[in-house]
């Protein structure tokens, strides 16, 4: 055995970073692998929204929740970490939208979220590149932006202030029976692995409901004050969040840098990081559709990533049913940015047997399981 802890994790991406940093804080012997380094992966390709969702009452109870917990660490984020604390506006392009517009805040409202609904005339006079006319939008303050592989990297030095151990540069090949081993063939024992590695956690694992969902994202170069809040259209609500078909939405973020990412397309069955140019051009005309000045401005990057995508929209946090010594931590589609602070502490606090501050159930990995693994579950 080349190292025993109280926990492995796998995988140093922004909820793998979480893990480590609730795991070694609790007092437990923390070791991370990553076969890459920190804050890549997923974390590297997203956007950094942090924001509360509304699509089950499961996702905005845990979105919700970490938002607050973001909201508390960020006095302590270094600033190249970039949290701006700007707001999302969902922006209505027509009566039906502000109609959606009002029922998401109704259940907002419902869950302590504060919100603002903006007339027309408003929203063009606090975001004017949109196109006018446009119908209205739900402002939600508290909702935030941040850059997250400096994100990630900082959760990493807290847990190895608190004591983990960081391990980078060798892929793990199998994870099981309380013992993790390298590509170099080193071993660690552990009772509990925890298994934090995005979309490529199938390759460790047989028979996880994840799939890859690919993304692409362009960066613009810097105009700053261009757009000042998270521009979502609520028609991302009826496109973006089907489960079954490709789509793009129209979804802008302001950076701290002036620059302008603009997302989003999703994609199944795409198992390379190549451009799609047919999506990448329908979301370019999608977000020219809501901002006709975008075309003026340079773009510089495009890039694509994969999200871990789950049947049901949520992620799996809790123990494995094919093994009493594994835990999950993955499936976060869109929102493993937002969700990574309450993964770590719904997962620690399963670990420890404790109560969670919202429900645990309905991320728990079970409700995939057949009635046979379930019952070997509550056996293991
Ligand atoms: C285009 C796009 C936009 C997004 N926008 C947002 C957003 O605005 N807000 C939001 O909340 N979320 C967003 N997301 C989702 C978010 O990026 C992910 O949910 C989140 O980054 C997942 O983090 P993770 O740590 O689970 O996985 P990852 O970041 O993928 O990290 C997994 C890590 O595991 C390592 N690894 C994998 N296999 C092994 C192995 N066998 N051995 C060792 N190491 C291994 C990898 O090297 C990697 O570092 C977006 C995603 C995409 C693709």
């Amino acid at each position: 055995m080349n190292g025993t802890a109280d926990v492995v994790i796998v995988g140093a991406g922004i909820v793998g970073a979480a893990c480590a940093r609730a795991c070694s804080r609790r007092g437990l012997r923390t070791i991370v692998i990553d076969g890459q380094g920190v804050g890549g992966g997923a974390t590297a390709a997203g956007m950094g929204h942090i924001v509360v969702m509304d699509d089950s009452p499961a996702q905005l109870a845990l979105t919700a929740y970490s938002r607050r917990l973001w909201q508390e660490i960020a006095p302590e984020l270094p600033r190249e970490a970039e949290f701006d604390g700007s707001g999302t506006l969902w922006v209505a392009g027509d009566d039906e939208e502000m109609a959606e517009a009002r029922r998401k805040q109704s259940v907002y409202a419902a869950a302590g979220i504060a919100t603002e609904i903006l007339d027309g005339p408003t929203l063009a006079g606090v975001e004017p590149q949109l196109r006018r006319p446009l119908a209205g939008a739900l402002r939600v303050p508290g909702d935030a932006v941040l850059y997250p592989p400096c994100a990630a990297a900082f959760l990493m030095r807290e847990a190895e202030r608190a004591g983990a151990e960081l391990r980078v540069g060798k892929q793990v090949v199998s994870a099981g029976h309380g013992k993790v081993r390298l590509e170099n063939g080193t071993e660690l024992a552990a009772p509990q692995i925890v298994i934090a590695s995005g979309a490529d956690a199938t390759t460790l694992l047989t028979g996880l409901p994840v799939r890859r969902r690919r993304g692409h994202l362009v960066i613009t170069d810097r105009y700053p004050g261009w757009v000042r809040h998270q521009l979502v259209e609520l028609g991302y609500l009826k496109s973006a969040h089907s489960i079954a078909t490709d789509s793009v939405a129209f979804n802008v973020q302001p950076r701290r840098t002036g620059q302008l990412l603009i997302g989003s397309s999703r994609e199944y069955g795409a198992e390379n990081p190549d451009v799609n140019r047919r999506l990448l051009s329908a979301m370019l005309s999608r977000a020219r559709h809501y901002l006709p000045g975008l075309g003026a401005l340079e773009a510089i990057r495009v890039w694509t990533g994969f999200r871990a995508a789950t049947p049901d929209k949520l992620p799996l946090i809790g123990p494995w049913s094919g093994d009493s010594t594994i835990w999950l931590a993955t499936g976060h589609e869109g929102l493993g940015i937002t969700t990574s602070l309450g993964t770590a502490e719904l997962l620690v606090a399963g670990m420890l047997g404790e109560t969670s501050e919202i429900s645990p159930q309905p991320f728990w990995p079970a409700r995939f399981m057949t009635e046979s693994s379930s019952s070997r579950l509550s056996h293991a």
